[in-house]
Formats: C-alpha cells, structure tokens, sequence
C-alpha cells in the first residue's frame, strides 16, 4: 500500500522558497536551545524577521519554535551538533546587533540527543506570552534582578540564616510542569496557563510589605522576565530576582558542582518531544495508570484524546501509549494490527486517512521506540483542551480506569516483556 507524505516543512506565503534542510541533518545529534527577549518590533520588522529567521535558520538545519512579537522574541530549537558553531556565531553577529546587543546568550539544555523538534516553525504572535492583562498597567522595561545561577544558589541557601525567614520562591509554570519538579520550598500554583499564574502570583504578593524580596524561577526565564516586571511596576514591590536562563540554567549549572547539591528537585518539563530533562534523580510523580513513581510523561496516542499523563514504562508498553481508556486503546490496538507500512523517519503520513506521527521516545526511557500516534481526522477530542493536561480528572486516581476493562468484561493486555 502506498503511502502519501505531507510536509510538515511548508513554503512560506509569497512564494519565498523556504527550505529547511532538516533531513540532511536527520541522523546527527541535536543541541536543544533556547533564548528570548523582550524587544519593540514594528509589525513591518516582524514580517522581515520572520522570513530572515526561516531561511538563516533552515539553512543549519535548526528544527524547533520561535515565537516573534512586537514585544520581542522566544525561541525554543535543536541545533545540529556540527551546526552549532555556525549558531553561535550567527548569534553573536547577525541577532545580538538587532537586540543592542543585549539579547541573551544560548541556554543550552543539559540533555540532548535525537531531534526535539519536527519542523522549524516562525510565528508571528500578538504577545510573547498572554498574560491577560491592559500591557498599559505596566512596564516590561522595569526588569526583575537577574541573578545568575551560582548567585541563586547562593541567596536562597543563605536566606533564612541571614533574614530570620523563609524567602518567597514562586514557580511561575503550570501545573503539570511542577508535579514532576520544583526548587524547594517553592509555592507552585495550581495554574493551567500563564493568565492563571499572573493571578496567582498577585494573590501570594498581595498582602507582603513591598520591600519583601520576591524570588521567582520558570523553565527559561522569559516567563519570570514579564512577571517580575509586572509586579516591580504595577504592583510597586522593590526587588523581584529571577535566575537567569530559568531552571535549564540553573540545572546545567548544578550539575559542574561537585559540592553542592542541587536546590531543584526532580525533572525540568520541556516543551519538546521530550517532555522533560532531569536534574535530579529524584522521581516526583506517580503512573496515573498503575501508581509506581514515575516521571515520564506522554499523550494518549489516540490523538482525538491526547491526554498529558505520567506513565512508567510499563503502563506504556501493556497499553499501547495510550491513557487505556478502551476507546483509545482500541483504535491504535486496531491500527497496529493492520501493520500498514506507515513508518517514515519524521513528520506525519497518511494512511488511509488516519494522522500518524512517528515521534522520538524519550531518551533514557524509550531508547530506540518510536511512539505512533493515531487519530482519525476531524474527530473531535471528548474533553476539553484545558483538561486535557489533567489526566486525574479523566482517568481518576491511578488504577480507577482500570476497572472500566473489567466492567466491560474484557482482560488487561498483557505486559510487555522487555521494557
Ligand atoms: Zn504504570
Ligand atoms: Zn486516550
């Protein structure tokens, strides 16, 4: 049976030939990085920026997402290892100048491997990150403290000894990114989105004397930046410090230190096909299937269902990388069944009208497997988007869905052999 590709790559409007050049590159290892900033763009840079970015950018065989706004850049990448020094130059000569030269350096993750990214994606956004607020209540050039991850450290080992309290640490990510790792002693709020953090940021300040020292931590950063800005100039308090280059910094940092031990524990969640790199071998979570501790997450293959769950490699493997409600578990069973020569090395095909990706497995966890997702087009997802990253709404608490097989009369797959 023939199988027809689409491209994940697709040329740019206007007739610009944009062509990443990814496939050449398909069987290096990739750098995972990541830099932001808050800058004023016209929208006419923007269109400019944009197609400049494809194509430079393309051209090393970058993969990953770059979000452009007139209130600056956020860039989330893969860089083919031997294109790497091509970047880093390209950064210092080509970005940094259209920056003033204040644009920040390459945080680079601390765990690499195969591609994290597809295709290389260049989006023209109304805000870098939606915050839900009037951007006229406040003023994103009144940037929080930068400290670097050694000054981090440093401040908040000693905080208490020096102050007589406890400091204010707040993880200004969503929920699902703290339940498999946090610094200690963080508040983590219980937020679905960045508007929901903003609120909860303001209800943890609201009552604190505005001299209190506020520290606050995200993935990269930039999330922190346009926070800790809003509470300096729209809520007046007087210093709000954030580690700089997020916890991916910090955790590249920790792990050259042999005499210290690391402040974040467990897993930092990444918004790649790899859902995550470790910092610690701490394992923060629990399966949603099966309860055993586990950091692993993954979506429900059945991609109409796509649900965010923590799922040990068992679970995995007995049901399919699917959530194991039988709906789920019975279409990608059945597709699996039909051994339909579907296999390509990236981006998604088509087989008979069924989406099917092939992804990257996690790197320690799936080594070698590629996880299919299936779903058939225009079906619709039978829960909402944003409880979609709450599998215990969906699935109960862990073993719950379970019981639903034996309801319906049906044995439990059998596990896998070799995980
Ligand atoms: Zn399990
Ligand atoms: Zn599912």
């Amino acid at each position: 049976m023939a199988t027809q590709s689409f491209s994940t790559t697709k040329p740019v409007e206007r007739g610009l030939q944009y062509l990443s050049k990814i496939e050449n590159y398909d069987s290096s290892t990739y750098k995972t990085l990541a830099f932001y900033k808050f800058h004023t763009f016209t929208k006419a840079e923007l269109e400019e920026f944009r197609i400049q970015l494809l194509t430079d950018l393309g051209e090393m065989g970058i993969v990953g997402r770059i979000y452009i706004s007139t209130e600056g850049v956020n860039a989330q990448i893969a860089c083919p290892e031997e294109c790497l020094p091509r970047l880093q130059e390209y950064h210092a000569k080509v970005l940094k100048p259209m920056f003033n030269d204040n644009l920040m350096d390459l945080n680079i993750g601390t765990e690499h491997g195969l591609r994290s990214f597809r295709a290389l994606h260049v989006r023209i956004r109304k805000q870098l990150i939606v915050d839900g607020l009037d951007s006229s209540t406040y003023d994103l050039t009144d940037e929080p403290s930068h400290l670097s991850p050694a000054e981090w450290h440093n401040r908040l080992t000693t905080y208490e000894e020096e102050t007589g309290k406890k400091p204010v640490v707040i993880d200004m990510r969503n929920h699902y990114e703290s339940k498999i790792g946090f610094f200690d002693g963080a508040i983590c709020p219980d937020a679905d989105t960045y508007k929901d953090s903003i609120d909860a940021m303001n209800d943890i300040c609201e009552n604190l004397p505005r001299d209190q020292e506020i520290f606050m931590y995200c993935t990269g950063g930039i999330r922190c930046t346009k926070a800790g800005a809003i509470l300096q100039s729209a809520s007046k308090f007087k210093t709000v410090h954030l580690v700089e280059g997020g916890i991916t910094s910090y955790g590249r940092w920790v792990a050259e230190q042999e005499d210290k031990e690391s402040l974040f524990r467990g897993k930092n969640f990444t918004f790649d096909a790899r859902m995550g790199e470790k910092i610690t071998d701490e394992v923060i979570g629990k399966c949603h299937l099966c309860g055993t501790p586990s950091n692993r997450y993954q979506n429900c293959a059945h991609a109409s269902c796509n649900i965010l769950m923590l799922c040990c490699p068992n679970c995995s493997g007995q049901f399919l990388n699917t959530c194991a409600r039988l709906p789920c578990y019975d279409t990608v069973s059945e597709f699996i069944k039909q051994s339909k020569p579907h296999f390509e090395p990236a981006g998604a095909v088509l087989v008979d009208g069924v989406r099917v990706f092939l992804k990257q497995g996690e790197k320690d966890m799936d080594n070698g497997s590629k996880r299919i997702v299936i779903g058939k087009k225009g079906v619709r997802c039978d829960h909402d988007h944003i409880s979609r990253t709450r599998a215990i709404d969906i699935l109960g608490e862990p073993g719950e869905i379970l019981k639903e097989w034996a309801k319906a009369g049906r044995d439990l797959p059998s596990k896998p052999v070799d995980v």
